[in-house]
């Protein structure tokens, strides 16, 4: 039985607690789903968490439109992470992809939200180039006004998604100042004339991912986002609600490699005695156990800071995203560790998990960005 003892924490409210039991239940009865084709399996995910209304809390409800709660967002990351990488990555994906138009969309462009939170249509997030991934203000792809329209031309990569999305969400450069401050935001159906697959990539936990090609690409003036210059704006205003979710989708896959840790040395007889009462093993699930905790405490800080109301929780933010990634890596290898030589076995949970763990340290902000965040908002506070 995973630990629920952090739903008491004050970070919640009991609508809260009453979702993390729910989906629970659901993911016990659901997942994981068949992976062996990672685009059919994330279709199935995508509509079995619509179908379900478990896609609801991605964006937000037009009809009765509010803030996106960052606790539900967090919580349903951490407890699918705990079933099923796969869930996770299709939950969250739904989320980033229409972060844009949640928070800046006219009413016209949010109709796209209704399909997606019904899971009807898939969305994803183009951010990164080739040679622009940390270095965003790089970006090298050109959107130019041509009459009412835009045409879109150059080079997406590492979009998640990518081959299987109806919408994308592309930033690319206007022009109105260098660097950051001459970037912009569109929306670009996936049957776009131009818009082509140019490669698709595989990880080592693989899920849908690919280079994209934009080929004169010819979008209508409203599928511009914000105004002319806010896609700089508008991308790390995205990610300033969902870099802390994340965070939360490692702690989901740190617990489960701490559940698993658990059973694993108790079950396990080691000279005569459960591996369980040796004092070393007992030092490594205590420091799984205080990694699990302390990450926890900072995702749902940053988590609850952004639902009271707080502009910005970028410091915040960038210290859930990189503690409990990097902390979920240390517990995973551990439990790798505890598990011999059925740690490595290619099918084995802790082996899947040794897998899933990794990117999480590098996209959305690599860690090393994370703590150049950290540094600035400190200093400059100080
Ligand atoms: C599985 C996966 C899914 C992804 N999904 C998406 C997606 O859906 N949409 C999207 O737009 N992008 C996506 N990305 C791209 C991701 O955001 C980039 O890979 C990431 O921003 C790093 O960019 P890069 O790969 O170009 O590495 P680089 O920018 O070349 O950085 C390489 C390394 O340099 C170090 N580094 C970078 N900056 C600094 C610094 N300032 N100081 C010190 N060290 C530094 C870091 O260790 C970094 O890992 C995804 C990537 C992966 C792996």
């Amino acid at each position: 039985m995973p630990d629920r003892s952090f739903l008491s924490w004050p970070f919640f409210e009991d609508r809260h607690r009453d979702l993390a039991e729910r989906l629970d239940t659901w993911c016990a009865k659901n997942l994981p789903v068949d992976h062996h084709d990672v685009d059919a399996a994330c279709r199935e995910l995508v509509t079995k968490l619509g179908r379900d209304g478990w896609l609801k809390p991605t964006a937000i409800d037009t009809g009765n439109p509010g803030p996106l709660d960052v606790r539900t967002l967090c919580l349903t990351r951490e407890t699918l992470a705990r079933h099923d990488g796969l869930a996770d990555f299709a939950f969250a994906m739904q989320g980033l992809g229409t972060g844009a138009l949640s928070l800046f969309g006219t009413p016209e462009q949010q109709q796209w939200l209704a399909k997606t939170r019904a899971g009807k249509a898939i969305s994803a997030f183009a951010l990164s180039e080739p040679r622009s991934g940390s270095d965003v203000a790089n970006m090298e792809m050109t959107a130019t006004r041509e009459g009412d329209d835009y045409v879109l031309s150059g080079e997406k990569t590492w979009i998640s998604n990518g081959g299987i999305a109806d919408l994308y969400i592309v930033f690319a450069r206007t022009g109105e100042a260098p660097g950051a401050k001459g970037l912009s935001a569109f929306i670009v159906p996936s049957d776009a004339k131009g818009l082509t697959i140019a490669e698709r990539l595989e990880v080592i936990a693989p899920h849908p991912l690919a280079r994209l090609s934009f080929d004169r690409v010819r979008v209508p003036g409203p599928a511009l986002i914000g105004k002319p210059g806010d896609g700089f704006r508008i991308a790390m205003s995205v990610l300033d609600v969902f870099r802390s979710t994340v965070g939360a989708a490692a702690l989901g896959f740190a617990r489960r490699a701490l559940d698993e840790s658990i059973k694993r040395v108790a079950e396990r007889k080691l000279f005569g005695a459960p591996m369980a009462e040796l004092q070393m093993v007992q030092g490594h699930i205590a420091d799984m156990a205080l990694d699990v905790d302390a990450a926890a405490l900072l995702v749902y800080r940053a988590a609850w800071a952004k639902d009271m109301g707080a502009a910005r929780v970028t410091r915040e933010a960038a210290m859930a995203k990189l503690y409990a990634t990097d902390r979920a890596q240390s517990v995973i290898d551990k439990a790798v560790q505890l598990h011999g030589g059925d740690g490595v076995r290619k099918g084995h949970i802790v082996e899947g998990l040794y897998r899933e763990i990794r990117a999480l340290r590098i996209y959305e902000g690599a860690s090393d960005v994370q703590k150049v965040v950290i540094a600035r908002q400190v200093m400059g506070a100080a």
